[in-house]
């Protein structure tokens, strides 16, 4: 089965095969700005699995070893691969094609979250500097 995903203008676009790793919110101060959201809610595909399928996006490297992907025409976030998740590719759940088929199963870095944020989900909250997916989380709780 291919998940498709696609950006504001619709020119950036992706798809993977399978299933998703791993899905979470992240409330770090790095992916809030990024987005200019109040919590960016990341799954996780294997590398292998998943290709962009229409304009290529640009990448920012936002810090050493971290790597921001966004569409080039309309800057929306896209993506995101870091030399510490070596061959995996970090998603937003917004840009799924029908997001409201995202199931996330954890928070991390919720030491960060906004106090004007309610997330009253009874998820896992975990307070960790580790970006998106701790090791020990990836392969699903
Ligand atoms: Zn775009
Ligand atoms: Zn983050």
């Amino acid at each position: 089965m291919t998940i498709r995903g696609y950006c504001l203008c619709k020119k950036t676009t992706w798809a993977y095969e399978g299933d998703a790793t791993w899905g979470c919110y992240c409330h770090c101060d790095d992916c809030r700005r990024n987005c200019a959201a109040p919590v960016v809610a990341w799954l996780g595909v294997p590398l292998k699995n998943f290709r962009w399928t229409g304009a290529a996006p640009k990448t920012l490297e936002s810090s050493k070893g971290v790597f921001r992907h966004f569409c080039a025409h309309c800057g929306s976030p896209m993506g995101f691969e870091a030399d510490h998740y070596k061959g995996g590719m970090h998603l937003y759940a917004a840009s799924l094609e029908d997001p409201t088929k995202f199931e996330p199963t954890f928070h991390v870095n919720y030491q960060s979250k906004l106090p004007w944020l309610a997330m009253e989900d009874g998820l896992p909250k975990y307070d960790s500097t580790l970006l998106h997916a701790p090791e020990d989380l990836r392969s699903g709780p």
